[in-house]
């Protein structure tokens, strides 16, 4: 018997283990692979290294917190001042663009109309409809259509591997559209952040020296034998006393509390015979395939600088990769001397067939693409590929009500608590930060439920 049990061993589960254990509860962490992390996979050979999923984290203070606490601030790497530019391909070639919000406003990659356009941003009255609004319908409203197919469309399918016509503005960027409903525009909001001197969030990005999965083989390393690897959860049953986990063959595991920190697709399968309507509402979130390609050049066969974070693509170019991050020039030790390293993201939502192409077809994809965009000659000399069956959570229109629902759960079955990139943000931040308010309420929901009013409700329902 454990006060906790936490289901699933990838940032989240971690992170909310983490924090559980540190309020002084018995916590056991029941992850289904033979490693923890889950899509934070960092793989290091022959002088690279490769990020199999996340590559990068935003320095906001869940991180930062987290990094202290876990002794990993020495370990810590900002992203690297040779990144001076962001890449969209324009007509079938690079088009540089200044890191500053403002770039977009003197480069020639939006037409003057266009860039005029974006400046009367300041001057579009607030939306008063209660109505939801996809990513591409705010951003067309506020900034103009040529701004949103050029600059948000290729934004979200490098982000969330989605597509703007079909995300929830309020569930992607919540933030906008609280500037939006604050500052009455976006772009005053931006302009008052940086005269207070606050740096818009998201604008630091760090990593690991060892990569983002440093993170969660430190996190594992603190909870020791809590963790249990190679253990698959089949089922979750509510006890009067509590909840049993079904381990299959390998067992169970008795708990007084369930922190549930699978994907959505096995959240589903696992609240079938407890929530129903909460099972049903994480089977309605799809997460499409997507395969990331990671190649490494003899530098001087890519000939280009690769002064920026990468390059993302409009739908409208047509490709078929989304885009593409200059690894090699974020952060130090991710190729050896004399060579780079680039990662090509092909699938997500736009095209989730592309991402189950053979290793070798996807391989080919990758290399035509950045001979074509990077000017890339012969063959590289490292190429390995990750193929994500369930990519990235889509956060659809309507998403807010299959939240809230899943929200609820804990009301209608006490004791059992949700988390993980379907729920507040996919990044790695948003997932730590979630799961530490989980942990928070798990935490008191222990406290009451040891004093006796929590057994004694399961005891009446069941
Ligand atoms: C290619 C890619 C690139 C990304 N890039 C970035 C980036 O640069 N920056 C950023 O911030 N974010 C990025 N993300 C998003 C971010 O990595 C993820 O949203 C986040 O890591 C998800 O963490 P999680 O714990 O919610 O889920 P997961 O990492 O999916 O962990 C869930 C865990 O549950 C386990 N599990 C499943 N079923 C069971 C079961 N039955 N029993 C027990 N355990 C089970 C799984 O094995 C897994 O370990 C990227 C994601 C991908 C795929």
């Amino acid at each position: 018997m454990t006060d906790v049990a936490v289901i699933g061993g990838g940032i989240a589960g971690l992170a909310a283990a983490f924090e559980l254990k540190r309020r002084g509860h018995d916590v056991v962490v029941l992850e289904r692979q033979v490693r923890v992390g889950g899509k934070a996979v960092s793989e290091c050979f022959g002088g690279y290294l490769m990020e199999h999923g996340p590559s990068s984290v935003a320095a906001e203070a869940p991180i930062q917190s987290l990094s202290r606490d876990l002794g990993l601030e020495s370990e810590q790497v900002e992203l690297s001042h040779a990144v001076r530019r962001r890449y969209l391909v324009a007509d079938g070639t690079l088009c540089g663009i200044g890191i500053h919000p403002a770039a977009f406003l003197t480069s020639s990659y939006l037409s003057a109309k266009g860039r005029l356009r974006l400046m009367g941003e300041m001057f579009v009255r607030r939306s008063e409809s209660e109505g939801e609004e996809t990513v591409a319908a705010f951003s067309c409203r506020r900034f103009g259509r040529e701004f949103a197919d050029r600059v948000i469309d290729p934004l979200v399918g490098g982000m969330f591997a989605g597509t703007a016509a079909k995300l929830s503005m309020t569930a992607t960027f919540p933030r906008l559209v609280a500037m939006e409903r604050e500052h009455g525009s976006i772009l005053k909001a931006v302009m008052r952040a940086q005269w207070r001197g606050k740096p818009m969030p998201g604008r630091r990005l760090l990593s690991w020296r060892n990569g983002i999965g440093t993170l969660p083989r430190a996190l594992a390393g603190h909870l020791g034998q809590s963790v249990r690897v190679g253990a698959a959860v089949r089922r979750i049953m509510a006890n009067p006393w509590g909840f049993l986990i079904d381990l299959g063959a390998s067992g169970s595991v008795r708990a007084n509390a369930v922190v549930l920190a699978t994907p959505p697709h096995v959240a589903a399968q696992l609240l079938e015979g407890l929530d129903p309507d909460a099972a049903g509402a994480a089977h309605s979130i799809e997460a499409p395939p997507l395969a990331v390609v990671f190649l490494g050049y003899a530098r001087h066969r890519l000939p280009h600088p690769l002064d920026g974070l990468g390059y993302l693509s409009a739908s409208a170019e047509a490709r078929p990769v989304n885009g593409s991050l200059f690894c090699s020039s974020m952060f130090p030790g991710r190729a050896p001397e004399g060579f780079a390293s680039v990662a090509v993201y092909v699938g997500g939502d736009r095209a989730p067939a592309l991402a189950h192409l053979p290793r070798r077809d996807l391989i080919d994809l990758a290399c035509r693409e950045l001979a074509d965009l990077l000017g890339a000659k012969g063959a590289p000399v490292v190429a390995r590929v990750r193929h994500w069956g369930r990519g990235l959570p889509q956060y659809r229109k309507g998403h807010g009500a299959l939240v809230r629902t899943l929200g609820a759960a804990k009301c209608r079955q006490p004791g059992l608590f949700l988390t993980g990139n379907y729920l507040a943000g996919v990044s790695v931040t948003s997932c730590v930060a979630h799961a530490g308010g989980t942990a928070r309420e798990a935490d008191a929901f222990l406290r009451v439920a040891s004093s006796g009013p929590v057994r004694v409700l399961r005891s009446g329902r069941i």
